[in-house]
């Protein structure tokens, strides 16, 4: 039996011999990420030192009150300058940790992202079953007639970027501090957890919510951490890797595509694997690896939960 002292002192080889068994012994895996997944391509974080919050943002306030709904109502001028030059990477490229996990998609394995960033890379690399917790800095809307804008509108545009049907601002459709993250993601991503036999979580430290508290919804301890720092969960994981989150995934996932006819046996389509998987959802036993066992993963989250934000849990 695999003890705590086993995981630590576990080589790096060993540890990605097991991670390779417990991928392939999984049929339907979730995979949750922070920034660190996209600090590899050159995305920075939030909190770190190098982070977003700890840079100087040229302003007199402080970066971390500018991503809040209330800044950007009272000074947009202030809140666009900023988000176009600190948020938006329209440059930026999947790197090996988005790419391992399409391959790992197409293998009919992975059945959910769920992302707290809001960079659009995942789908950019080909994954078709995200959620983006936080929104994406790609999808813009009319605060006033609802019309769609894409990033270039937004950085095209100056100052303040205004509808071009109505004149009302256009806004990123990203969660911002004092917002709530949309009902229906939340949802998915409980019901995902919930009905996975392995869960991912790579490049968060897991300190603030609300990915924290997603592996309340699982009914199992198949849980692999890949981040470079610790996490509370470590030594309740089964298995915890310090590393890149992209040199793991890259090294793990072969790169080798299974045959059509082995894909298609397997894989259904993201919407009839989310649809069975909310009907399977209330069946399923209740076990989950911490102590709130009880927890309904159906429940809908209100308007009246505690408000999230555009960088919660990407602090590494
Ligand atoms: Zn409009």
């Amino acid at each position: 039996m695999e003890t705590r002292l086993d995981r630590y002192e576990g080589a790096r080889e060993g540890k990605i011999e097991q991670l390779k068994e417990l991928i392939a012994s999984s049929e339907n895996i979730v995979f949750l990420g922070g920034a660190g997944v996209s600090t590899e391509s050159g995305i920075p974080d939030f909190r770190s030192g190098e982070g977003i919050f700890n840079q100087d943002s040229g302003l007199k306030y402080r970066p971390i009150d500018v991503v809040s709904h209330t800044f950007f109502i009272e000074h947009p001028e202030e809140f666009y300058d900023f988000y176009k030059h600190k948020l938006c990477y329209p440059k930026a490229k999947p790197n090996k940790a988005h790419k391992a996990l399409v391959r790992l998609e197409k293998q009919g394995k992975l059945k959910a992202i769920i992302t707290q960033n809001v960079d659009g890379l995942h789908q950019m690399a080909g994954s078709t079953n995200t959620i983006e917790l936080h929104g994406s800095v790609k999808c813009n809307y009319c605060m006033d007639c609802k019309t769609r804008y894409d990033l270039n509108f937004i950085l095209d545009s100056v100052g303040v970027p205004r509808c071009t049907k109505c004149g009302g601002i256009v806004r990123p459709d990203v969660v911002l501090y004092e917002e709530y993250l949309d009902a229906n993601n939340e949802e998915d991503a409980k019901i995902a957890i919930h009905m996975c036999d392995l869960m991912i979580i790579g490049g968060t430290s897991l300190t603030v919510y609300p990915a924290a508290k997603y592996v309340e919804y699982l009914t199992h301890n198949r849980v692999v951490i890949i981040n470079k720092s610790s996490t509370y969960l470590d030594l309740q994981a089964l298995l915890c890797i310090h590393d890149s989150i992209g040199d793991i995934l890259d090294t793990v996932v072969p790169k080798r595509a299974r045959s059509k006819k082995a894909n298609d046996s397997k894989e259904s389509s993201s919407k009839d694997a989310r649809a069975k998987t909310k009907a399977n959802s209330k069946a399923a036993s209740s076990n989950s690896m911490t102590s709130s066992k009880s927890k309904s993963v159906s429940k809908k989250k209100g308007k009246n939960e505690k408000p999230n934000s555009i960088e919660e849990g990407n602090n590494d």
